[in-house]
C-alpha cells in the first residue's frame, strides 16, 4: 500500500534532500515530486533551477533565512506542513544536502507522525561528503582513514554546555567533518588542538561546494583559520581534518575544468532549454535558467491537412520541426504526408528535431539566421512552387520576401507563439551572482526585457550571432562577446575562450 489516501484526503508530505548546490546532483526522485507537487515549502540552499520544474499553479513558500528578518520558527514550519497534509496537498518540504542530515528533518517527520498525516523520506547527497568529493578529499581512504564523523558546530564550543564530546572528537580515529558558520572556525580548531589533535593534521575549508563559486583553502589545524580568514571565504562551508585532505593535491578536478567560477544566465524559450544549459554545466559553470519566454503550441494550421501540394517545405526552428511532425500525427498522419516534399532547415538545430521524429534535411544552412537558409535555398529551383514554411507566429519575414521575389508561392504556416514570461521571484537572487549572461536570438533579448529581466551588473553579455548582437545593442546593452559560429556549438566555444582569457589575465 502507498501512503497515498491513508489519512484520507491523499495529502502527503515529502521530505526531500535535493543535494549541496549542484543541480546535477539532484535525485531523479526529487525532480519527480517537485514536478508533481501542489505546494514547495524550501530553504536557502536549494537549487533555484530545480523550483523551475515545479508546475505553474504549485504554490512556492520560502521559509528560510532572509537577511534583517528572523528564520521561521520550526515549530512554524511542522504546524504548515500538518495543516498541507491535512488539507490533502501533495507538499513537498525542499532542503539543502540530507533531510535527516543536520537538516532538522527528523523533527518535521515526527510532528508528521504525531499527526498522523503520511510522510516520505527523499534522501539527499549531503555537503559532508559532496563538498569535500568536489574538491578532490575522499572522506574515507583504505589507507589514510577507515572511519568518518559528522559534525555540526554551529554553536559556539567555547559557550557552556556544549552538546559536543570535544574530548572524544579529538581522539576519532579517522576523518572528521564539521558543518558549520566559518566564524566558528577558529574556536573548532581550538579547542581540538587543547583536546589533543595534532596541530599539524591536515584540514582543508570547502565553501559553496560543489557550486561554480567553490573555493577550497587547505592548511593544518594550527594554520587553518587565519587562512581563511585571510582569503575571505564566506559560507556555507565544511572544515574536513584529517590525513584525506593531503590527497586534494592530486585528486582536485572540479576547480579545474574550463568554466569552473562561472555563474551563466540562460535565457531561452524553455522547450530548448536544456541543451545549452546541460552542456554549460558538463564544462563546469553554474547554470540559472530565467525563462524569458515560453512556447506556446497555436491550433494546428489548416495547411497541414494539405501538405503534399508544397514541393518544399522550410523549417526555421526545433520548435517548428516538433510541432510540424506533431500537427500531422494529431491529424492521423504521419511523416509519410512528407514523401515526395523537399525539406529545408535552419541549422543543425533543427535538422536534429527533425531527425528525432524519423525526417532526414535535405537542405541544412550553415549559418543559423534566415539569411543562411536563404542562401542554402540559392541552387533549389523555387519559381512557380508552393513553398511552406512552417515557423513561430511573430518572425521576421526575410525568407518569406527572399522566396517570393524568385518566384515562389510562399504559404506561412503559424505554428507556435512566444510567450513573455516575467521572471520568477526565485530566479532573482541568482542572478545577483551571475559572470554570464548569454542571449540565443533577438527575440529573447526583447522578451527578456518585456518580461522586467536586467543584465546583471559585472555580468558579461554573450551573444549568438550579429542579429541578436543588435537586438541587444538596440536596447542599450553593450555585448562583450558574440559567437562566430551563430549555433549551440558556437556560443559554447566563444564563452569558454573569454573565460580562458579572462582566467590568464587575473
Ligand atoms: N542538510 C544539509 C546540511 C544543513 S546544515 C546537508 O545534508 O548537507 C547547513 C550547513 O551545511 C552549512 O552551514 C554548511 O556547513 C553545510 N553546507 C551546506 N551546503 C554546503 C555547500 N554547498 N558547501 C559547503 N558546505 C555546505
Amino acid at each position: 500500500m502507498t501512503s497515498e489516501g491513508a489519512n484520507g484526503t491523499g495529502g502527503v508530505v515529502y521530505l526531500v534532500g535535493c543535494g549541496p548546490g549542484d543541480r546535477g546532483l539532484v535525485t531523479e526522485r526529487a525532480v519527480e515530486l517537485v514536478a508533481s507537487a501542489d505546494a514547495i515549502l524550501y530553504d536557502r540552499l536549494v537549487p533555484r533551477s530545480l523550483l523551475a520544474l515545479a508546475p505553474p499553479q504549485c504554490e512556492l513558500v520560502y521559509v528560510g533565512k532572509l537577511p534583517g528578518r528572523p528564520t521561521l520558527p520550526q515549530e512554524e514550519i511542522n504546524a504548515e506542513l500538518v495543516a498541507r497534509g491535512r488539507a490533502g496537498q501533495r507538499v513537498v518540504r525542499l532542503k539543502g544536502g540530507d533531510p535527516f542530515v543536520f537538516g532538522r528533518g527528523g523533527e518535521e517527520a515526527e510532528a508528521l507522525a504525531a499527526a498522523g498525516v503520511p510522510f516520505e523520506v527523499v534522501p539527499g547527497v549531503t555537503a559532508g561528503i559532496a563538498a569535500p568529493a568536489y574538491a578532490g578529499i575522499p572522506v574515507t581512504h583504505r589507507a589514510e582513514a577507515s572511519a568518518v564523523a559528522f559534525v555540526t558546530a554551529h554553536e559556539d564550543p567555547r559557550k557552556g554546555e556544549s552538546a559536543l564530546d570535544w574530548r572524544a572528537l579529538a581522539r576519532f580515529p579517522g576523518t572528521l567533518v564539521f558543518y558549520m558558520g566559518v566564524s566558528r572556525l577558529a574556536a573548532v580548531s581550538e579547542r581540538l588542538r587543547a583536546e589533543g589533535r595534532s596541530p599539524d593534521e591536515p584540514c582543508a575549508v570547502v565553501a559553496d561546494g560543489t557550486r561554480a563559486t567553490q573555493r577550497t583553502v587547505t592548511g593544518t589545524l594550527a594554520t587553518i583559520a587565519e587562512r581563511v580568514v585571510a582569503a575571505g571565504l564566506q559560507p556555507p562551508a565544511v572544515l574536513v581534518v584529517g590525513a584525506v585532505c593531503a590527497l586534494r593535491d592530486r585528486l582536485a578536478w572540479a576547480e579545474r575544468r574550463p568554466l569552473h567560477g562561472a555563474v551563466v544566465v540562460v535565457t531561452r524559450a524553455r522547450p530548448q532549454q536544456s541543451a545549452l544549459a546541460r552542456r554549460l554545466r558538463a564544462l563546469g559553470a553554474e547554470v540559472v535558467e530565467a525563462p524569458a519566454i515560453r512556447i506556446r503550441p497555436l491550433p494546428t494550421p489548416p495547411e497541414l491537412a494539405t501538405i503534399e501540394r508544397f514541393g518544399l517545405v522550410c523549417l526555421t526552428s526545433p520548435n517548428g520541426a516538433r510541432l510540424l511532425v506533431d500537427g500531422l500525427l494529431a491529424q492521423g498522419r504521419d511523416a509519410r504526408a512528407l514523401a515526395r516534399t523537399q525539406i529545408a532547415a535552419i541549422g543543425p538545430g533543427t535538422a536534429a528535431a527533425l531527425a528525432e521524429r524519423g525526417l532526414r534535411a535535405d537542405i541544412v544552412a550553415e549559418r543559423f539566421v534566415a539569411e543562411g537558409l536563404v542562401e542554402a535555398l540559392s541552387d533549389v529551383e523555387v519559381a512557380d512552387r508552393d513553398v511552406l514554411i512552417a515557423r513561430a507566429a511573430e518572425a521576421r519575414d526575410t525568407l518569406v520576401e527572399a522566396l517570393a521575389a524568385r518566384g515562389a508561392r510562399v504559404t506561412v504556416a503559424p505554428l507556435y507563439e512566444t510567450v513573455h514570461e516575467p521572471l520568477p521571484d526565485y530566479a532573482r537572487d541568482d542572478l545577483e551572482r551571475a559572470t554570464y549572461i548569454t542571449f540565443t536570438a533577438s527575440s529573447t533579448v526583447r522578451s527578456f526585457l518585456a518580461g522586467g529581466g536586467t543584465v546583471p551588473q559585472g555580468a558579461r553579455v554573450v551573444s549568438i550571432g550579429p542579429i541578436t548582437t543588435a537586438a541587444l545593442r538596440e536596447a542599450g546593452i553593450a555585448v562583450d562577446v558574440e559567437a562566430s559560429r551563430h549555433d549551440i556549438d558556437g556560443l559554447v566555444e566563444a564563452l569558454v575562450a573569454d573565460a580562458r582569457a579572462r582566467r590568464a589575465v587575473a
